[in-house]
């Protein structure tokens, strides 16, 4: 039997509870909306997981938000009426107790639109992280593939790395419009990546065929555009182990 040296992602689950945080701060750099909240409510807020994700209700005009029941059948809005929302990364600094969200700013969102006109003091209803992938930090290799929409927890993931001295094999690929968010990274120098100017996929492809691809001991992370991750995925990873790659679709083209 083959014994493993190393551990298995693990799933976490936190309690649901939404919340209304206040805008303190935003700023515009490399492509992203950063806005900064803070509130009374974001006490006990906590996530563990580097690709964690919040929802984020936006208001619709004339109706106030009313939150929904969590029950063991499920959640219930009132009325059925759910209002429109989106997944967004928590970057939550515990010390100030203040969470920053970075919006990709693209056309026609809701979301994207939302935040390029938040103003301070304005408010948003968040629900969640409802529960966490705790993905150990220190496998021997470790592969991150994303778009802007995944740089918020590529971001997170690296900082963590660098802040424990993890010494890995560490490489990220990341499909990008163009120049304007590398500036996102720029304080992490001693990362490997590889941006795709464009979202070139057959240059990602060509990226990822040229892999010796590890045996053990790795852990590889795909989120993109649905379709454009699952291909990647299919294409790239059959051969590896499911529990150590995590492929998620970030929006839907
Ligand atoms: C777990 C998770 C975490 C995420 N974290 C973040 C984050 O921290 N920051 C972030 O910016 N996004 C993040 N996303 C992606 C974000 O939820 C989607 O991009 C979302 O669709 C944006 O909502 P919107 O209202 O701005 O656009 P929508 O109203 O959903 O879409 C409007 C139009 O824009 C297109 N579109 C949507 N997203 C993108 C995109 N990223 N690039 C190009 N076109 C797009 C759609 O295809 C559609 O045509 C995350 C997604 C998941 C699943």
């Amino acid at each position: 039997m083959m014994m493993t040296t190393f551990a298995y992602p693990e799933r976490v689950r936190n309690e649901l509870r939404f919340r209304e945080i206040t805008v303190v701060k935003s700023d515009y750099f490399s492509g992203f909306q950063r806005i900064v909240f803070g509130g009374e409510a974001l006490a006990g807020f906590s996530s563990h997981g580097f690709d964690d994700h919040i929802k984020l209700f936006f208001p619709t005009p004339g109706q106030p938000f009313t939150a929904p029941d969590v029950t063991d059948a499920g959640i219930i809005w009132p009325g059925d009426a759910r209002p429109p929302s989106r997944d967004y990364t928590p970057l939550y600094d515990e010390k100030t107790r203040q969470l920053t969200l970075d919006f990709w700013v693209h056309d026609g969102g809701v979301a994207s639109a939302w935040a390029v006109n938040a103003r301070t003091g304005d408010t948003l209803f968040i629900g969640g992280p409802r529960g966490s992938l705790v993905v150990p930090l220190a496998y021997r290799w470790q592969l991150y593939v994303c778009d802007e929409s995944g740089l918020p927890a590529l971001r997170r993931r690296l900082e963590a790395l660098r802040d424990a001295g993890v010494k890995a094999e560490c490489r990220a690929i990341v499909s990008i419009t163009n120049d304007a968010c590398k500036g996102y990274l720029a304080h992490l120098p001693e990362a490997t990546i590889d941006w795709v100017i464009g979202h070139d996929m057959a240059v990602v492809e060509q990226q990822l065929q040229a892999i010796d691809w590890p045996t053990e001991d790795y852990f590889v992370w795909i989120t993109g555009e649905g379709k454009r991750a699952k291909s990647l995925a299919d294409r790239f990873t059959g051969h590896l182990d499911p529990q150590l790659v995590r492929t998620v679709a970030y929006w839907h083209a």
